[in-house]
């Protein structure tokens, strides 16, 4: 089976600061980036134990060129760098039979999830489809569910966990911290939490038989509440976009993959728009 890896960073045990997160903090990023490096093998190495071959990762945060190469089994492949179009599930095809999210985290607004935000903390206030507000993680799922491709593991904080269960039923999680609301986590060891990952992955790639495709009802309703006017202004610049309120734009279309290029590009054009005037 071949095993898809989006691997974020803030939901990485231990983690508790944007500093911590920023590859241009000089004095903390190093020792974290090793710690999600160490935590991304951990659940490759409970993957192939349980039958896993092929392995592709996909570096999904912030400049996307964290994980550390030497922390990868000499076979596997990754995907480097930012600017993707399909961003944190750039890569994923029909051919894979799995995929995991490790070191993932609470979607913007979120009570009691480290570090919450989705996608942009400056720029999207809130992200739904259909009106179900989504984390990166369901905005993901859903992306690699068009291809027929379950996701089977999360990893992170409890809320980042329980709130993709909610969706997901079937979905295998490791909690590896409970978050003191924005800034703050009580969490396992980094060590433990790597053993609690590979046996998670052991058993969600044994069950990954049990596990479905996440995908939208069509047609497909995108609504992004920005945090301020001007994101709006720029968002609905995009041709199909439409501004339904002061900072919320629509976009609706049958094809999730579709929809998911118009949030990047209406995130990052919004995103755009924070600049000073
Ligand atoms: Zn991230």
């Amino acid at each position: 089976m071949k095993l898809y890896v989006s691997a974020d960073m803030e939901g990485t045990a231990a983690v508790a600061s944007w500093t911590q997160v920023d590859p241009k903090n000089a004095s903390e990023y190093p020792y974290y980036r090793d710690l999600m490096s160490r935590e991304v093998r951990a659940a490759i190495d409970g993957a192939r134990e349980a039958g896993a071959t092929d392995v592709l990762v996909n570096d999904s945060h912030s400049s996307m060129r964290n994980v550390s190469w030497d922390a990868l089994p000499d076979d596997a492949r990754m995907i480097y760098g930012n600017r993707k179009p399909f961003s944190m599930s750039e890569g994923i095809d029909a051919s894979f039979g799995a995929a995991f999210f490790t070191g993932y985290h609470a979607g913007v607004g979120e009570a009691d999830g480290m570090l919450d935000h989705t996608y942009s903390p400056d720029t999207l206030y809130d992200v739904r489809v259909n009106g179900i507000h989504c984390s990166e993680a369901l905005l993901n799922a859903a992306v690699i569910g068009t291809y027929g491709v379950p996701v089977v593991l999360i990893t992170g904080d409890r809320v980042t966990c329980e709130g993709a269960r909610a969706h997901l039923p079937w979905i295998e999680t490791v909690v590896v911290k409970d978050s003191i609301g924005r800034f703050a986590v009580d969490s396992m060891s980094p060590e433990r939490a790597r053993q609690a990952i590979r046996a998670g992955a052991r058993s969600a790639i044994a069950n990954a038989s049990r596990a479905r495709p996440y995908v939208f009802e069509r047609p497909i309703a995108l609504e992004l509440d920005f945090l301020g006017t001007q994101n709006a202004d720029f968002a609905e610049l995009i041709p199909g976009v439409d501004r339904i309120g002061g900072r919320t734009v629509r976009f609706v279309d049958d094809d999730f993959r579709i929809v998911f290029r118009t949030f990047v590009a209406a995130m990052r054009l919004g995103a755009s728009a924070n600049a000073p005037v």
